[in-house]
């Protein structure tokens, strides 16, 4: 392979976000080239059925409604959903500095979960099982070294020599993106000063098919459902955000002392925490590109922005991107233009700015909200969440709003 420009479009990243672009991408008729630096080989490596925490991986996602249409439409869905994943029904929101709390239901807007938490490597072995079928070019098991630019072409140089080029290259390459940098896309960013711990437990109680989450004054503790093939209803991943110098006392303890920590934190809803696995800790930082696109260039996913977990939105705003960009391409496809048309970019780029901003924006002040301790504060979040609690239909339209059960 020489300079020359050799595909349509070029995705750089082949996680969660990435692979799925470039599926959809193919099944619309471009030619397309994936770039991964891990091999097919250990990613579709099979995953061992979960008899004990240390089984299941510790991150997972809270797929929405929206983003399984996109999954059930590029043909992964039937893989992920053939192994383990669990739908949860319910969602229990709560204050544990007072007494107010909010509950979301499934069947009060008449479907059948409010989500699906699955393993993030799941949903990577099934697109990449997905992958193998179709038609796109997979440079795998290499990482991209630079990035290249002659006239009106554009690609990418691989740690083996190899320079593939296309018409657009789309950065999946995740949060930490080199080819956001290397083409000069600038960031806006601030530091949480906060750590998300993650790992799975096993609890006494069965977790009744519900999505727990527990604000405090220094963050939010999530319980999220799992099930394992035999369908056990006693696993949950935990996400728990924390501020720094908690985070790094909490990693310190050993798992008994960790597990009666965990046991408080969420008031004991499950029963005792029977089981904890390693657990990871993960800085979190909010970052969001100022521009998504430039000359033949755009980017999706965490390449684009990153966010709080608190609310378990991120892949789920990368896939928003994704189902965005493949809209416009496939318009593209149509009146057979340039994929790395200025306005198709341009217009990529407003249609999803804006909701991705204003949902970090609705992050960070949850966020704000829970971390002020002032009585009337307090009383107001108490008072607001009861209020919302009691509202049926406002509350059930928010939460189909969130769930992508409006799109
Ligand atoms: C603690 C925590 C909990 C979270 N929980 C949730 C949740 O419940 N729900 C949710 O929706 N989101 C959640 N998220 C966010 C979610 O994990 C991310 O938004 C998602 O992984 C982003 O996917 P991506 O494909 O954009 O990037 P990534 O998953 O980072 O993938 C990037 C890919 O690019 C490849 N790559 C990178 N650089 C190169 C290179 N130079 N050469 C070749 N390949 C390269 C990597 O190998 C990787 O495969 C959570 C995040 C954190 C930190």
């Amino acid at each position: 392979m020489n300079d020359t420009e050799r595909f349509d479009i070029l995705v750089v990243g082949g996680g969660m976000v990435g692979s799925a672009l470039a599926l959809g991408l193919s099944r619309q008729g471009w030619q397309v080239g994936l770039v991964e630096g891990s091999t097919r080989e250990a990613l579709l490596q099979p995953v061992e059925p979960a008899g004990s925490v240390d089984d299941f991986e510790a991150r997972v996602s809270a797929v929405s409604v929206a983003s399984q249409r996109l999954l059930e439409q590029l043909g992964a869905w039937p893989g992920l959903v053939a192994g383990r994943h669990c739908p949860y029904q319910s969602m229990a929101v709560w204050d544990g500095d007072g007494t107010g709390g909010i509950r979301f239901e499934a069947a009060e807007l008449q479907a059948p979960a409010l989500g699906t938490i699955i393993e993030n490597r799941r949903i990577v072995q099934a697109l990449f099982t997905a992958l193998a079928g179709s038609r796109v070019e997979l440079l795998d098991g290499v990482r991209v070294t630079g990035w290249w630019r002659s006239g009106d072409r554009r690609g990418v140089e691989l740690a083996d020599g190899r320079r593939p080029g296309a018409r657009l290259v789309v950065a999946a390459d995740g949060a930490h993106s080199r080819l956001r940098q290397w083409v000069g896309l600038p960031t806006r960013e601030w530091d949480y000063d906060q750590q998300a711990i993650v790992c799975t437990v096993r609890t006494a109680q069965s977790h009744g098919y519900t999505a727990w989450q527990r604000f405090s004054r220094t963050g939010p503790l999530a319980f999220l459902p799992l099930l394992n093939e035999q369908g056990d209803e006693h696993f949950c991943s935990i996400v728990w955000s924390q501020d720094t110098g908690e985070a790094r006392r909490l990693m310190a303890l050993d798992d008994t002392g960790f597990r009666a920590e965990l046991e408080h934190a969420i008031e004991q809803t499950l029963g005792p925490v029977e089981q904890v696995s390693r657990r990871v800790a993960f800085p979190l930082r909010q970052r969001h590109a100022k521009e998504y696109v430039a000359e033949g260039f755009a980017l999706v996913g965490d390449a684009a922005h990153t966010i709080h977990p608190l609310a378990g939105q991120g892949a789920n705003l990368g896939y928003g991107d994704v189902r965005v960009l493949l809209d416009e391409l496939a318009w593209a496809r149509q009146a057979g233009m340039n994929p790395a048309d200025d306005l198709l970019l341009a217009r990529y780029q407003r249609r999803r700015k804006g909701e991705n901003l204003a949902m970090m924006a609705a992050m960070e002040g949850f966020k704000q909200l829970f971390a002020r301790d002032e009585p009337a504060l307090r009383w107001l979040r108490n008072a607001g969440m009861r209020w919302l609690d009691g509202l049926g239909p406002v509350k059930n339209r928010m939460a189909a709003q969130a769930m992508g059960l409006d799109r």
